[in-house]
């Protein structure tokens, strides 16, 4: 008895974990977005349908610049589930391996460029840069976003990383092998 429910047990952990898993993967693949989790920003192209199906038109977006010294200001919104256990272990990280710098805004009106982070609409998204007028939002799921390497996936594009297998010169340096890519999937 107690060895059949020790290995439904066991089935039961590694399903969970799948699933974990899987809200996790999910969480970052938002179909509206480029990339499954950029908003718009920098670097991010408008996507427009035609006949022949989506077509990718790099447009520079005036809006969205680097932060200034490398210094990027968050708040949490008002609506905001807190985690400051994840947040500060995601800032530690970047402290410790760039010179990119996080750091509350307090409230300080002076500054007017922030990232306001979410947690109630679904996924993990960010806009790529800093936005030049007003803050701009950065939605951490509480539902599979909280993970240190995920809030710092969102943060890097909120510094203005794209992904680099989508950089627009991206095949000036490497060569996609399309037979991986996933049908469907904008290469
Ligand atoms: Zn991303």
């Amino acid at each position: 008895m107690f060895r059949m429910l020790g290995m439904y047990s066991v089935v039961f952990f590694l399903l969970v974990l799948q699933i974990r898993g899987d809200i996790r993967q999910e969480a970052l693949q938002n179909n509206s977005m480029f990339g499954g989790d950029m908003a718009g920003g920098i670097s991010v192209p408008e996507i427009t349908n035609s006949a022949d199906g989506p077509v990718m038109a790099f447009v520079p977006n005036t809006n969205y610049k680097l932060w200034t010294g490398g210094v990027l200001y968050y708040e949490y919104d008002a609506t905001a589930t807190r985690n400051d256990q994840v947040l500060s272990a995601a800032i530690q990280e970047i402290h410790d391996k760039t010179c990119l710098r996080v750091y509350p805004r307090n409230g300080q009106a002076s500054i007017t460029s922030y990232v306001r982070i979410t947690t109630t609409e679904p996924g993990c998204w960010s806009y790529v840069g800093m936005k030049t007028t007003g803050s701009q939002q950065l939605n951490l799921s509480v539902s599979g976003c909280w993970y240190v390497g995920t809030v710092i996936h969102e943060l890097l594009h909120a510094f203005g990383f794209n992904h680099e297998h989508q950089r627009y010169d991206r095949n000036t340096y490497v060569t996609i092998q399309e037979a991986n890519v996933e049908a469907g999937a904008l290469s």
